[in-house]
């Protein structure tokens, strides 16, 4: 899973000329993705610089490794992540040749579809949508903001937490998030009302898909948890702060946040990232041991991935007068409490089966620092300290019309960096009254 080869190698180059230290694409990255050609069907692609790869066609040619032929002219990622990764090793070894090597060029080239103008669509049908809360510093601002003593539940670092989100309203990058309405208290000892979210918020996380599922009843163990991991996507989980507060209890968040969560389209996969994973940081001796059904020696030596992601917010002010947009969120994946395995360890481990294609955020990832929060509930304070905009407007929360994109890059010493594409979505002003 994290052994490196000559697809990694840094000084690789592809003969599509775009690649060649492409910001997010380069010959080292090859992410899998489903794409639409204009006016054509979705099918899977992969993405090399400034073009796709359409990987039908590619195994429509017989170009592609015979176990990965079917999966391939699939229109969904599912049945690939289904693969053990000893397969998605050999598609990705022999995209990595058809596109390095100029004797297959002739043949590849027509495969290359231009990316600006296909549309990208989730790259699997997501049967389940999971989210975390494993970044701590997050964990720790938010329950300063609501519980200051003490600000971490018991639970926190003993249990990864997590809820079962929806998976129907996971959208890719570029579609619209129309505000949602819901039950809010306008004064704490004031009945709710029924309206347009007031504190619309984004969270900036990291996505991991399921490949190869567990049966049910059947939990992983943690030494093996990785061989579940297909790849990772950025993922922003909106929330309504307002309506989240006061619903949350006693079951915790329903319609605050499954009005819509939007991803970044392209799987970077999991030996895509093989380069990349770092050594867990130590938990301080104040902290308790995980319990052993999550404890790993070789996880904790290699189990946190070497990933920043960085949020930028633009106003229709902002664009309006040519202003750049303002990165107001930074954080690294290295925040999260708890590794990717043992994550997914904890999730199958009282017998719940994960599927191939399921997608599993990890919780907001925030830095230590304001700059580096990675929500609006933790920069604002909950709405008492604004955020004051290039433009001069402030923010709270989120406003019709605000743009919020987040990208990601994986960074390591001896390593070509790869991206992770955008996570975009505009702020669309709420519908009318049902
Ligand atoms: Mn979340």
């Amino acid at each position: 899973m994290k052994s490196l080869d000559s697809t990694h190698a840094p000084d690789l180059k592809s003969w599509v000329a775009s690649a060649d230290d492409h910001r997010d694409f380069p010959i080292q990255n090859l992410p899998l993705g489903v794409f639409e050609p204009p006016g054509e069907d979705a099918r899977i692609g992969v993405a090399i610089g400034d073009s796709i790869l359409d990987l039908r066609a590619a195994a429509t040619a017989g170009l592609l490794p015979a176990s990965v032929q079917l999966a391939a002219r699939e229109p969904r990622l599912n049945a690939l992540l289904a693969l053990p990764a000893t397969e998605r090793r050999a598609l990705r070894a022999d995209v990595s040749r058809l596109l390095t090597d100029r004797a297959h060029e002739i043949l590849v080239r027509p495969m290359l579809v231009e990316a600006k103008g296909c549309r990208l669509r989730n790259p699997a049908s997501i049967g389940d949508y999971t989210d975390f809360y494993v970044g701590i510093n997050h964990a720790v601002n938010v329950g300063r903001l609501f519980r200051p003593d003490p600000p971490l539940m018991p639970n926190d670092k003993y249990v990864p937490i997590g809820y079962h989100g929806r998976a129907s309203s996971v959208r890719p990058s570029g579609e619209p998030v129309v505000r949602p309405r819901g039950q809010i208290k306008p004064a704490p000892d004031a009945p709710p009302v029924f309206a347009p979210s007031g504190k619309l918020d984004y969270e900036l996380e990291l996505g991991l898909w399921v490949g190869p599922g567990n049966a049910l009843g059947q939990a992983i163990p943690i030494d093996k948890a990785l061989d579940h991991f297909a790849g990772a996507c950025i993922l922003n989980d909106w929330s309504a702060r307002d309506i989240q507060a006061w619903e949350y209890q006693p079951l915790g968040p329903f319609l605050g946040k499954n009005f819509h969560t939007t991803i970044s389209p392209w799987v970077v996969t999991a030996e895509a990232l093989a380069p990349f994973w770092i050594p867990q940081p130590p938990r301080t001796a104040d902290d308790p041991q995980p319990l052993a059904y999550l404890s790993d020696a070789g996880d904790q030596t290699a189990g946190a991935l070497a990933i920043e992601l960085a949020l930028s917010i633009s106003t229709a002010r902002m664009r309006a007068g040519g202003l750049a947009p303002q990165v107001i969120s930074r954080a690294g994946a290295d925040t999260m409490y708890w590794t990717v395995a043992q994550i997914f360890t904890h999730h199958a481990s009282g017998g719940c089966n994960l599927q191939p294609g399921d997608l599993i955020g990890t919780g907001t990832l925030s830095g230590k620092t304001r700059e580096a929060f990675g929500s609006l509930l933790e920069i604002s304070s909950n709405g008492r300290q604004p955020l004051t905009l290039p433009s001069g407007e402030t923010r709270a929360f989120l406003e019709d019309g605000d743009e919020v994109v987040i990208v990601a890059r994986a960074s390591a010493p001896g390593a070509a960096s790869i991206g992770f594409g955008e996570c975009r979505a505009r702020i669309l002003a709420s519908q009318s009254e049902p």
